[in-house]
């Protein structure tokens, strides 16, 4: 049995007197495809963004890759992570948010290239060679030269997915990809993520309202509400047979 990827050992977050997360615990295995439903304000984007130490956690433990995220070991003692460590795991993880995140005044293929030139020192010639790779695999080559104000939303988070390949992580996370976009421009992102998930053999975190796509993307889901996984399972149980009446009731809601 290989060793999870992701090892989150009861983490408390709170912003300000709101608990958000209350001793989460979860364990991600390599490779593997988890979706994160449940109500709005449940937590599900505060973990992803703890995991790319855009917040901190007040209280738990946090492994990624068999190292822990905010503590390094020095001498048998855990000491707070410095931003050398922090910089090298985040490298571990990409991830791609609901509002596109591009930057505006760089074009297409320079958003991909500038991560992997400023904090890998890759050559700009390499740099662009992956680039493109990466730009053909989400059917972007041809805008590489165009700014991001001349996209589409879909095709903006296409470039975000590319740009957040560039480092090559083992783990991508997905916040809600696809809920700014236009319904009619929905598919060929979530058509880029199923690519991902067929063809590579990388990690990946969803937090989704599309649970059509999750039903077909996860290998398992796990139903959050105010803060604590309530249910998870295969699509197939939680989707079919919910044994929680919350996970019914929002699953009635949403279906
Ligand atoms: P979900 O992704 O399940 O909708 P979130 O993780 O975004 O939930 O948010 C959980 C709760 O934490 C929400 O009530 C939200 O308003 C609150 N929250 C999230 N980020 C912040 C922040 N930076 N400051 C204050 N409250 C926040």
């Amino acid at each position: 049995m290989p060793a999870p990827i992701i090892k989150i050992d009861s983490i408390s977050k709170s912003f300000g007197s709101f608990k958000v997360l209350d001793g989460l615990s979860m364990e991600v295995m390599p490779g593997e495809k988890l979706a994160l439903i449940g109500p709005s304000g449940s937590g599900k984007t505060t973990i992803l963004r703890i995991l790319m130490t855009l917040e901190l956690i007040d209280d738990g433990h946090i492994q990624i890759d068999g190292e822990q995220l905010y503590h390094v070991e020095r001498n048998g003692q855990l000491l707070p992570a410095d931003e050398r460590h922090l910089t090298r795991m985040r490298q571990k993880i990409g991830m791609v948010f609901q509002l596109f995140n591009l930057f505006p005044h760089k074009c297409v293929l320079d958003n991909v290239t500038l991560a992997p030139m400023l904090t890998k020192g890759m050559p700009r010639a390499a740099a662009e060679k992956r680039a493109m790779e990466l730009l053909d695999m989400v059917g972007m080559a041809d805008k590489a030269k165009a700014m991001p104000a001349q996209l589409s939303g879909g095709q903006k988070q296409r470039v975000a997915i590319a740009r957040a390949l560039a480092l090559s992580p083992k783990i991508m996370l997905f916040d809600e990809v696809t809920s700014a976009l236009d319904p009619e421009l929905v598919e060929e992102v979530l058509n880029v993520m199923r690519k991902l998930a067929d063809e590579t053999d990388m990690t990946m975190l969803l937090v989704t309202h599309e649970m059509g796509f999750a039903h077909d993307f996860a290998d398992r889901i796990l139903f959050f509400d105010r803060g604590r996984i309530v249910e998870e399972g295969k699509p197939d149980d939680i989707f079919r047979h919910p044994k929680q009446e919350r996970t019914q009731t929002f699953l009635k809601k949403i279906i």
